[in-house]
């Protein structure tokens, strides 16, 4: 008999809970991946995760060709592809990974009741999250508001599995696979993805080898250097965990085993931060629209767009004048990925100083980011906006020379990512002294957090 795994989010080898069923069961194994363009509701793809994708399905395919199997790709909506693959190689069983979202939920779901309805079994196994958004609720079976409880009971619950071993070897038949070339998932001209050549190794190769240097290295001392923005201060798996090429089961376990007496305050607080992805895909999973609704309705009323294009054009590109929101926005524009620290500042910027729609920064972020993650991205911007839940309150807005001055006293951050700072005589606020080729301010940081401060209070008082 054959099994068909078909790979989805979880673009690995190792502790992949469907290949490592195949593989037991001893039978003929094809592997798929589709790339879905044919079901209705699930989000395109932003371009830097268009650019991971690629890289991440050429590993996996280089993976499995040394375990012996082909990758098969296909495109098109899976409730057509997965059946015509079914058919082809004479599948018994078709395993997969779960996902969390609605639209993904219910083309499973849909799925799962056709394969059923011809005879064909089909299992899906728990392996992107520690936690099934489902298995640890608040008391009235509903989705926690706040982290703190959540993660503790988290927890208390249950102790992360253990990971699953590769298969050593694999055998199946050869079966007609598209040319991943053929996609057009990489960027023609003009070519922006030179930094995130630089900076990456998409694959499930390059997310183990960030994870060994952030436990030989950052690990250390990351309850503090997350903080700073200009040294490797954080593990930068972000990409990896999003698109699966390493399981969180497997980020938490190596980092618990790293745990000794200098380092269990670090590695605590690393945990938490998987934590918070957790938290978001619980969000995510009991409010499905948390990247188009708020969160807390509330905000309904918000009266947001009190900007102009130039201003958003400014923050897009990097031209706010403001030099921590400028090396944020290139970060990101040149190497997919931004620090967290600035990622608040920059957003809280957007939605408090420009007084711009929270989900125009959300969307932003989609299409630049290499970790742009479903969950993440969208209660993360909720929560800068005070609009999410456990959020930031509306009136905790960033001061950006403050943040930059706290957390990159020497600029060298500002500098690696705006690099026209090097002739200003005032590296934190250039405005205050000559600056060639450095733009002034979009917008006065006192007047605009007023004017926030005030649209906020109006919100509150009805
Ligand atoms: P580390 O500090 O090494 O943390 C380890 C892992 O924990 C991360 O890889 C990530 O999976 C998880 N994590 C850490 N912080 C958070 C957090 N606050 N929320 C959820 N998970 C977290 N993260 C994304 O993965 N995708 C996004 O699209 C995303 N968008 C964001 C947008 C905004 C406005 C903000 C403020 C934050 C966003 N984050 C997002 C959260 C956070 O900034 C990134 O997860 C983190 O910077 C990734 O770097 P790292 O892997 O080095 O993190």
């Amino acid at each position: 008999a054959v099994t068909l795994v078909w790979f989805r989010d979880d673009l690995r080898i190792s502790d992949n809970p469907a290949l490592a069923r195949a593989a037991e069961q001893g039978d003929d194994v094809v592997a798929c991946y589709v790339l879905d363009d044919g079901s209705e509701g699930i989000r395109p793809l932003g371009a830097a995760s268009r650019w991971w994708l690629h890289h991440s399905l050429a590993a996996l395919a280089a993976s499995l060709t040394e375990l012996g199997i082909p990758l098969v790709l296909r495109r098109g909506a899976p409730a057509d592809v997965v059946p015509r693959l079914v058919e082809e190689c004479s599948a018994g069983s078709v395993l997969w990974n779960r996902r969390y979202g609605l639209a993904e939920r219910t083309v499973d779901a849909a799925l799962k009741e056709s394969l059923t309805d011809r005879g064909v079994e089909a299992t899906s196994f728990q392996a992107n999250l520690m936690y099934e958004p489902w298995e640890v609720t608040s008391g009235a079976g509903e989705a926690y508001k706040v982290f703190t409880p959540f993660w503790r009971a988290c927890l208390t619950f249950r102790t992360p599995r253990t990971p699953l071993p590769a298969p050593v070897s694999l055998r199946g038949p050869q079966l007609a696979s598209d040319e991943l070339g053929d996609w057009g998932l990489l960027p023609t001209a003009p070519d922006w993805a030179q930094g995130l050549r630089e900076t990456w190794t998409p694959g499930e190769a390059g997310a183990h080898a960030r994870l060994d240097d952030f436990l030989d290295g950052a690990a250390h001392g990351y309850k503090d250097s997350r903080n700073l923005p200009a040294v490797q201060g954080t593990s930068m798996l972000s990409p990896h965990l999003r698109f699966g090429e390493i399981s969180p089961f497997e980020v938490w376990h190596a980092a618990q085993d790293h745990k000794d007496s200098s380092t269990a305050e670090d590695i605590r607080v690393f945990g938490s931060e998987l934590g918070w992805r957790e938290f978001s895909w619980q969000l995510l999973y009991f409010n499905p629209e948390l990247a188009t609704v708020n969160y807390r309705p509330e905000f309904n009323a918000f009266a947001w767009e009190r900007s102009t294009q130039a201003e958003l054009d400014a923050w897009q590109r990097g031209r706010t004048g403001y030099p921590l929101i400028d090396a944020g926005m290139r970060q990101m524009w040149e190497i997919g990925w931004m620090h967290n620290r600035v990622r608040m500042a920059t957003a809280s910027f957007l939605i408090k100083n420009l007084l711009i729609d929270w989900r125009v920064g959300e969307q932003w972020f989609w299409d630049c980011l290499v970790d742009a993650d479903a969950a993440s991205n969208a209660a993360s911007w909720q929560w800068v906006a005070g609009s999410g839940a456990d959020a930031s309150p509306y009136f905790r807005i960033f001061n950006p020379v403050l943040q930059s001055k706290k957390f990159d006293r020497e600029g060298r951050y500002l500098l690696r990512f705006v690099p026209e700072l090097a002739d200003a005589d005032n590296i934190h606020e250039p405005w205050k002294g000559a600056a060639p080729g450095y733009p002034e301010p979009v917008v006065d940081l006192k007047e605009s957090r007023e004017r926030a401060l005030s649209a906020f209070k109006a919100l509150s008082q009805g």
